[in-house]
């Protein structure tokens, strides 16, 4: 069976210049061990919110985003999904590797092992789909990463830690760091309807401010 750090590593792989929004604890120590980049955002705080912020930018950018997420926290905020396909980003994976256990915090057991994060997934309206093995897995994230439309992909893994050092990168830095990668501008604001064109129009000067809320 896959462990994370495989799953972290086969996408990895994949990345060109896609923003990347990794979980709190392990997934992003990991993440920073295998490949640091000023496009990956490692979320240190806010276990839950990492879906939704990848979400967030997906919404508002022209870029691939791909949040990488755990069962824990997926569950914790169930809500996003029901937004993800209301939403429908064309540029947006939520890539969730499902343990099924805490695994930060002690591998603890989730509840994955009876609930389905892909048929959740399905019922908002997303493409979902469950994968286990690493042939089938490179697949999914060629075909995802090629396609234009949301996209979850839950990826079943044993609970393990890889023995990684902390980041030693100040949260401030990773932050900024990420934001000049993103170089927010006019042409990179998505103006799907006149509700948030007239928003960036009128908020034009301060869109990096904005974006400062992840
Ligand atoms: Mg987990």
């Amino acid at each position: 069976m896959l462990r994370r750090i495989d799953a972290i590593r086969i996408l990895m792989e994949y990345i060109t210049d896609e923003l990347i929004v990794c979980n709190i604890g392990f997934p992003s120590r990991e993440l920073y061990h295998i490949k640091d980049r000023a496009e990956n955002f490692y979320m240190l705080g806010s276990m839950g919110l990492c879906s939704s912020i990848g979400l967030g930018l997906a919404l508002s950018l022209d870029n691939k985003v791909i949040a990488i997420d755990g069962d824990g926290s997926v569950l914790m905020n169930l809500g996003s999904l029901s937004t993800m396909g209301h939403t429908q980003p064309d540029n947006f994976i939520l890539y969730i590797i499902d343990n099924s256990a805490y695994g930060s915090t002690g591998n603890q057991k989730t509840q994955t092992e009876t609930t389905s994060l892909k048929d959740i997934a399905k019922a908002c309206g997303i493409d979902a789909i469950e994968v286990s093995q690493e042939e089938e897995l490179r697949r999914v994230i060629k075909e995802s990463l090629d396609g234009n439309r949301t996209k979850v992909i839950v990826v079943k893994v044993e609970p393990y830690n890889e023995k990684v050092e902390n980041i030693p990168l100040h949260t401030m830095y990773i932050k900024f760091r990420f934001m000049e990668s993103i170089k927010p501008c006019e042409n990179n604001i998505k103006n799907k309807n006149e509700n948030n064109k007239d928003y960036y129009n009128k908020n034009n000067k301060n869109i990096k401010n904005k974006i400062i809320i992840i």
